[in-house]
């Protein structure tokens, strides 16, 4: 095909462009404003609110979700949140340093075995901090917990 003019070449072009480009109904566009799917990232057809290609992508997404390095995360994670809102709820408002006992921390379900760091203090004492509250057991079954910062 030959254009006669530089005019035609571009009427040409524009017509080519809308046509195939910015159609609706072409691929391009479909590629640009659909959503993937969560499991395998192909793109997907159909309801507006689907997630997944299908059964088969929606059962190895919940699976991973629900795998076991998942769950040992997240079950560590939620012991030491509950450590945390144990230690938490020790406090009155304006108090720093407060006292308790070992069977009472128990008693609540807190779990000795979860924190997330260690501090030492200028005596040498470690406390052991979940979040921003630490505890040191001392004598006996004693338990002196801090808020971070103020002990
Ligand atoms: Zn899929």
């Amino acid at each position: 095909m030959v254009f006669d003019s530089i005019n035609t070449l571009e009427k040409a072009y524009d017509t080519y462009y809308f046509s195939h480009c910015l159609n609706p109904a072409s691929d391009n566009f479909m590629i640009a404003t659909t959503k993937t799917c969560l499991s395998c990232q192909r793109s997907l057809h159909g309801r507006a609110d689907k997630k997944f290609c299908n059964d088969y992508c929606r059962n190895t997404h919940n699976n991973l979700l629900n795998s076991d390095s998942n769950n040992y995360v997240r079950n560590i994670n939620y012991s030491l949140r509950k450590n945390r809102r144990i230690l938490q709820g020790l406090f009155a408002s304006a108090q720093k340093i407060t006292k308790c006992t070992k069977p009472f921390l128990h008693s609540k379900g807190f779990a000795f075995s979860y924190f997330t760091h260690t501090q030492t203090n200028k005596k040498g004492n470690i406390y052991c901090f979940c979040y921003e509250y630490g505890y040191m057991v001392i004598k006996g079954e004693k338990v002196v917990v801090v808020k971070k910062g103020e002990y």
